[in-house]
């Protein structure tokens, strides 16, 4: 029997058939009416799903591609640019920064924990010449959701430009993008979006764009002014990945149709049955529930038990595929992802493999234990 995978990492995540299927659709050419349709299509759906008014602009890259794009065309060398870090992905965006030779500011926190907005105000206003902020909304390493509302306020105040990574987050995590002064929002397919990997979106506010007219850093592929007079006649720039634009209508369509609300508390629920089976097995979870993040829960792992040998027996064994930690965290955490195409069963087949791994590995825990506490987080959930 061919093995049945069942993809619970952060991204590629797994897709819906409705997607599967739009995958597989004739090429059209991009250059046509039948294309700048679904551009247009596209654009007003996403707007609706990042909570924007502001202009979308798909790009053919990953994630990292968007975050790119976000620097490339704000900073200029020398620019004062804040990183807040609590993860694998508050360093990446602030080495972005640096490539793009800013001078880059940071502000640590643990990973594990949420940003200390006490800390931002203090950084702020001792920086008044500060032009932007660089943060994630889902700290995919810790599975930590920081305060973006907070943060938003904190940036209006002081007039820097807010940049949010919100790859892993957008689509199954609130972000309500404008009413919480959001400047610039960045996200790609292959997580909460249920599409393959290959396209990023990325949105800018009018502050942004005033930073994008003053910016000399160089680009090209990149380039938002290029991005922004292609989409005028609904196009891209350059060729873009057309069947991934199928794939993510579909799934675009798939959480308009189910609604964004319904979407946001599916996740939740499911976060809160799976910490609940994660705490009853008495395992310990590693972001507090205040930051919990609806769409990703990092677990750490039991003394005695290496975090590689309990993935690879759940990927041989039971087809399970669950993420290891990364930086700092690789070796003590593993994490699960519960985002996108997930229902309440998944949540159920996570834990019950879980369970028995660690039995088979000499953590004895009690079989069908942490099942049993997400079942009735299940049923309990007004959600
Ligand atoms: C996955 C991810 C990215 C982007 O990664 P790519 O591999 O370039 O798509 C960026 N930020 C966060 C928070 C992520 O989870």
């Amino acid at each position: 029997m061919s093995r049945k995978l069942r993809l619970m990492i952060p991204g590629p995540t797994p897709l819906p058939p409705e997607v599967s299927e739009a995958l597989a659709r004739p090429m059209v050419g991009h250059r046509g009416k039948g294309f700048a349709e679904l551009t247009a299509r596209l654009h007003e759906k996403l707007q609706r799903v990042m909570q924007t008014e502001n202009e979308v602009f798909i790009l053919t890259s990953s994630g990292t591609g968007g975050l790119e794009a976000a620097v490339a065309n704000t900073v200029n060398p020398g620019d004062k640019v804040l990183a807040l870090v609590a993860g694998k992905f508050g360093e990446r965006f602030r080495d972005l920064a640096r490539a793009y030779g800013a001078e880059v500011l940071e502000l640590h926190f643990p990973w594990g924990a949420p940003v200390d907005l006490d800390a931002v105000a203090e950084k702020l206003k001792r920086h008044p010449d500060l032009k932007v902020i660089l943060t994630t909304q889902n700290e995919t390493s810790t599975g930590v959701v920081h305060d973006i509302r907070g943060l938003g306020a904190l940036a209006a105040e002081h007039g820097a430009v807010l940049a949010v990574d919100a790859v892993s987050g957008l689509g199954g995590i609130d972000l309500p993008a404008d009413a919480w002064g959001v400047d610039i929002l960045v996200t790609a397919s292959q997580k909460a979006l249920m599409t393959p990997p290959g396209l990023a979106m990325i949105s800018l506010s009018e502050k942004a764009w005033a930073k994008v007219a003053e910016c000399r850093a160089p680009r090209y592929y990149f380039s938002l002014p290029a991005a922004k007079k292609a989409l005028a006649k609904w196009n891209t720039a350059y060729t873009p990945a057309v069947s991934l634009f199928f794939a993510l209508e579909a799934a675009l369509d798939l959480i308009l149709a189910e609604g964004l609300e319904q979407v946001f508390a599916r996740h939740r629920l499911l976060a809160r049955a799976i910490r609940e089976g994660v705490r009853t097995l008495g395992l310990e979870l590693l972001a507090p529930d205040e930051a919990a993040s609806p769409a990703l829960t990092a677990v750490k792992a039991p003394a005695g038990v290496a975090v590689d040998d309990l993935r690879k027996l759940l990927l041989d064994k039971y087809g399970v595929l669950f993420a290891g930690g990364q930086g700092e965290l690789k070796g003590k955490i593993f994490r699960m992802a519960h985002m996108g195409h997930v229902d309440r069963l998944d949540v159920i087949t996570a834990l019950g493999a879980l369970e028995m791994a660690l039995n088979e590995l000499g953590h004895k825990v009690t079989l069908g234990g942490g099942v049993a506490a997400a079942q009735r987080a299940l049923l309990g959930g007004a959600e």
